[in-house]
Order: C-alpha cells, then sequence, then structure tokens
C-alpha cells in the first residue's frame, strides 16, 4: 500500500481528543476543520510556567537520495514512547507546497508511521505558508513603493538585499527584471524570486519566542543597502507591523495526530541549508510544557541537521535536549560503501561495512555535543539479517547501542524496544548538552571550527573579500551570532559524490550572508539553490482527484 492509501484508512480523532492527551482545553484549540487545530498564543503562555519535558533529536547519517527516513523514525519512535505507556508527542516541520509537483516525496513520515491528515499536511495546511509569502511581499512591495515615492531611506536601487517570494518551484523566476512599462509602474530592477522556505521570514517565525520578538526580528532583517553602504531595516520601511499582523495566526503551533492517534506538532518549515532546518521553537517549547517526551527532527544529516539545531536551535532557545537518535540504513550505508542506486537490491556486507565509516563520523560529532546517543536501523524489507547484523557490530564496536527498528511496517510497537531504551538513557541522566563553540568566538573561526570538528576538513579556504565581510559583521555588532553552513547535504566535503568519510579536503567559503534577524550569518559552500525547478516529468503530471473524489498521485 501506498503512504497515501495507509493514510486515507486513517481511524482518526477528532482534534479536540488529541489535545486532551497533552491536557490542552477544547476552548484554546482553534480547529481547522476536524482533524487540525491551532493552538492558542494565550494558552502557550498559561503553560510557560511548566516543567520541561525531555526533548530527542532524530538524525542521520549523509542521507542518499531515497531519504533515509528521519522523519518516519520520529513519528514511529514518538508512537513507540506511546505505545510503552509515556506521554509522547512529535514536533516536525510544515511542507513546503511547490516541491510535492516536482519530485520530492511527502513530508509526513511514511508507511504506520505517518502523521495525518497528510494531503492536507503536504498541501495548504493551515496557512502559514501562504502567511509566510504575503508577508514576505508586503515588504517587497512596501521597498519599491518607498522608492517610488521619492526613496527618502536613500536605498541604492543596485543593492536592494530583499527579493520576493512564491511557494512553487519555478526557474524562470529566478532573476527577473521588474517595474518595465513606464513611468506610473517605478524604477526598472533587476529582482527575483525563492522559494517561500527560504525566506528570512520563514527562518524567523521558526527561532521567535512570542509576537513581539516575531516584530523585534522581523525589523531587524537588513533589506537593502545605501550608496555608502549603510544598511537599510525592515523597520525603516515600518513594514514589521504589518507583516506581524499577516503572520500573527502562523506563529500558533499546528496540532495534528499519527496514524496511532498520538499527538503531532506540525509547524514551519526553513530550508536547511541557508537556514537552521528545524521545526519552530514555539511548537517545540510548547511541546515540552504539556508532554513528558518530545520527539524532534532536523534535516539532512546530523552533520547539517544536528550541528545546527545543537548551534542555533538549543543555544537561542535554550533547550537542552536528553537523547538522540542517529538513523541508518542499510541501504544508506552500502551507498557510504560505494555501492550505486540501481544495486542497492542485492546484499552487499562488506559494502556495509565500508559504508559504516561514514556512521562512525557522525556517532563522533553528536557525541562533541555532550547528548547520548543511539543508533536507529530503519528497517527495509529487503535487508538481510547478515546486512543488520554488521551495522549493529560496527556500532558496538564504537560503544553505542543499535537498534533495528520496524516502525514503517508496524507502527509505535516495532519500534517499542527502542523506545525503552531511550527512556532508560534519559533516566540514567547522562545528558550535559554544549554548543559546539562559544557565542564570542570570531566568525571565521566558528566556520573553521564547523569545518575541521565536525566536517574534518583540513581547512578552510576563503577569500580575502569574506574575511573582510565577516570582520564588518563583527565590528557592526553581530561577532556573537552562531554560523549557518549551507553545504550539501550527501557528503561532509562539497562534492555530493564524495560519500563515507572523506579526509584531505579543504571546505571553500564561496560566499557569507547576514540574516540579521533570524540571527545568524550564512556560510555557503558550493552550489546553493533557493529556487528549485520542476524535473523533466514532474510528480503534477500525476496528480490528480481520483473518481471517489480522493486525490491520486501525491506519494
Ligand atoms: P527523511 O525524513 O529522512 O527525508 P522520510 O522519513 O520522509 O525521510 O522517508 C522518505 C521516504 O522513504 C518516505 O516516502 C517513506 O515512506 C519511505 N520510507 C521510510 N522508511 C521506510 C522503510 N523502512 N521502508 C520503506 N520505505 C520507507
Ligand atoms: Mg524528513
Amino acid at each position: 500500500m501506498s503512504d497515501i492509501e495507509i493514510a486515507r484508512k486513517a481511524n482518526k480523532k477528532p482534534i479536540q481528543e488529541i489535545g486532551a492527551k497533552l491536557g490542552i482545553p477544547s476552548q484554546h484549540l482553534l480547529p481547522f476543520g476536524h482533524d487540525k487545530a491551532k493552538v492558542s498564543a494565550e494558552y502557550i503562555k498559561s503553560v510557560s510556567g511548566n516543567k520541561d519535558g525531555n526533548l530527542i533529536l532524530v538524525t542521520a547519517i549523509n542521507p542518499t537520495p531515497a531519504g533515509e527516513g528521519k522523519t518516519t523514525t520520529t513519528v514511529g519512535l514518538g508512537d513507540g514512547l506511546n505505545h510503552i505507556g509515556k506521554k509522547a508527542a512529535i514536533c516536525i516541520r510544515e511542507a513546503s507546497l511547490g516541491p510535492n509537483f516536482g519530485m520530492k516525496g511527502g513530508a509526513a513520515g511514511g508507511g504506520y508511521a505517518q502523521v495525518v491528515p497528510m494531503e492536507d499536511m503536504n498541501l495548504h495546511f493551515t496557512g502559514d505558508f501562504h502567511a509566510i509569502t504575503s508577508a514576505h511581499n508586503l515588504l517587497s512591495a512596501m521597498i519599491d513603493n518607498h522608492i517610488y515615492w521619492g526613496n527618502e531611506l536613500g536605498i541604492d536601487q543596485r543593492r536592494i538585499a530583499w527579493r520576493r517570494v512564491l511557494d512553487m518551484n519555478d526557474r524562470a523566476l529566478r532573476q527577473i527584471t521588474t517595474s518595465l512599462g513606464g513611468v506610473s509602474n517605478g524604477f526598472p530592477a533587476e529582482a527575483g524570486f525563492d522559494i517561500t522556505v527560504a525566506s528570512e521570514v520563514m527562518a524567523i517565525l521558526c527561532l521567535a519566542s512570542n509576537l513581539e520578538d516575531l516584530q523585534r526580528r522581523l525589523g531587524d532583517m537588513i533589506v537593502a543597502y545605501r550608496r555608502d553602504r549603510s544598511p537599510v531595516y525592515c523597520r525603516d520601511i515600518k513594514a514589521d507591523g504589518a507583516m506581524t499582523v499577516l503572520l500573527q495566526q502562523a506563529m500558533q503551533p499546528n496540532l495534528v495526530q499519527t496514524l496511532e492517534n498520538n499527538p503531532a506538532f506540525v509547524h514551519g518549515g526553513p530550508f536547511a541549508n541557508i537556514a537552521h532546518g528545524c521545526n519552530s521553537v514555539v511548537a517545540t517549547t510548547t511541546a515540552l510544557k504539556v508532554a513528558d517526551y518530545v520527539v524532534t527532527e532536523a534535516g539532512f544529516g546530523a552533520d547539517l541537521g544536528a550541528e545546527k539545531f545543537f548551534d542555533i536551535k538549543c543555544r537561542k532557545a535554550g533547550l537542552s535536549p536528553k537523547a538522540v537518535v542517529i538513523v541508518a540504513t542499510a541501504r544508506a550505508m552500502k551507498m557510504n560503501g560505494g555501492v550505486a542506486k540501481a544495486d542497492l537490491g542485492a546484499e552487499n556486507v562488506e559494502a556495509i561495512k565500508k559504508g559504516c565509516a561514514n556512521l562512525g563520523r557522525h556517532i563522533e560529532n553528536v557525541k562533541k555535543f555532550g547528548v547520548p546517543l543511539i543508533v536507529g536501523i530503519n528497517h527495509f524489507v529487503k535487508d538481510t539479517d547478515a546486512e543488520l547484523e554488521a551495522i549493529r557490530e560496527y556500532c558496538t564496536a564504537m560503544g553505542v547501542e543499535a537498534v533495528v527498528n520496524k516502525h514503517w511496517a508496524e507502527g509505535g510497537k516495532g519500534i517499542a524496544e527502542m523506545a525503552q531504551k531511550v527512556v532508560d538513557m534519559i533516566e540514567a541522566g547522562g545528558a550535559a548538552y554544549k554548543p559546539l563553540y562559544p557565542d564570542e568566538m570570531p566568525l571565521a573561526e566558528k566556520i573553521e571550527t564547523i569545518a575541521k570538528e565536525i566536517y574534518r576538513a583540513d581547512g578552510v579556504s576563503m577569500d580575502k573579500k569574506i574575511r573582510d565581510q565577516l570582520k564588518a559583521w563583527e565590528d557592526a555588532g553581530y561577532g556573537n551570532l552562531p554560523v549557518c553552513m549551507a553545504k550539501t547535504q550527501y557528503s561532509f566535503t562539497t562534492d555530493p559524490n564524495w560519500r563515507g568519510a572523506p579526509t584531505g579536503f579543504e571546505l571553500p567559503v564561496r560566499e557569507v550572508r547576514l540574516s540579521a534577524g533570524a540571527g545568524f550569518v550564512v556560510a555557503i559552500c558550493g552550489e546553493i539553490m533557493t529556487m528549485p525547478g520542476l524535473p523533466r516529468v514532474p510528480s503534477a503530471e500525476n496528480i490528480r482527484i481520483n473518481d471517489e473524489g480522493h486525490i491520486e498521485g501525491l506519494f
């Protein structure tokens, strides 16, 4: 059965019942239909004094093109914890609309470890991304309008840093010319679109602690520069108030349920390259106030996802995670061991042994953040016992436990063993979270630290221009910000085809950007796409509504 067929058969409960499991009274659930609700800001405030539950991060080895099952494991572990009698909630990201019509898989998990209603989640959901698109583009329109009416702020039209966004894969809009057609349309200029999830507004919504913090951060965004290179802020354009109004509802986290009727917060979805790739801080902190265990996910492999989760999200939100699950699959180990995608079906223990070096490096890396970890092997039906045993043996040799999980096929009971081990690990009390580098470390050194400690590069290559830029931001008071690395997810290096555990390479930093509102400096290493295109045969060609009125072709 396909993911969508399983999801459609779900025995969903009214969302009020799901909220009740966490003690959220129904008047504080703002329903969107019967199976989705936003949790009111008022309620969130009212539980702020509660004791925090235990935060568990699900991360992974470097992914292979198939997707390794982080979300599926996150959902499965949430169900597994509930299965063994714990009060657990899940926190994952919302899906971007555009990529669904290209080739991407769904964002709601898979098999019997899914969040429902998956169609809604992968489409318009509760409109959060539309709100972000509107807020972002309001600012774009107000910048152009400001220039049109005389440009009192002295914006250098060649140095507008604020683009437009759309939640659609549309390569035609990457670079465009605006204001053609005469005097009444303004001054022609170069502009362009990014996909909504790449908007700084998205990153801000996901890092802000409340509406006041949201507005302050929006105001802090740099939208353009003057001829003397001094920055013009969103606050100068006076857009921050109206943008906050547009985002008021979107700031409240969405509650839905798993196939096993357990609570799942699905909120926010920043890009995992030029942003930090985690669900919203508001959702995570709220979940921690109402559940004893909260399972959350970070995008991409642990080199990017977990590092940013720890160094950006946890540092900034004051979170202190208690356990980490590193997801590995036999397929990915084989690919990391040099097997081609087409040959993944055949047993190959030798390739697994070789590919385990990738897992081993992620294990060593996660340990640097002071949080105890376990390896969760996501079981695929074609995996052989010998292959799974090879991964387990490798982990044992590294002093880490590895458990084979069957949540994809069996739901929560298929991952109950690992759920119990995670609980035991947390109760043993070994967690002492610490970020990789201190706030006061110079920006260039932060980049070097991540490159050497996490990627194991020999060093970083950065032009003088980039070093000067970082220095200038330090002088302007941005030196304490964490760094957000933008790099391929497929390798520790910037070469997506170099799998395993590479050594003997440099990390080239091509460009740096300041996300002053979100609160990080982005280091771009290699080619990073902020507006995807559609493939030759987009999945949209096969998406339709069938005779029974059901959506077909969406996964
Ligand atoms: P990630 O979050 O790492 O990108 P997902 O959890 O979204 O990965 O899973 C990607 C795809 O792989 C989904 O379509 C899911 O159904 C499928 N998948 C995940 N785990 C399994 C499994 N054990 N067996 C078969 N398919 C799986
Ligand atoms: Mg995922």
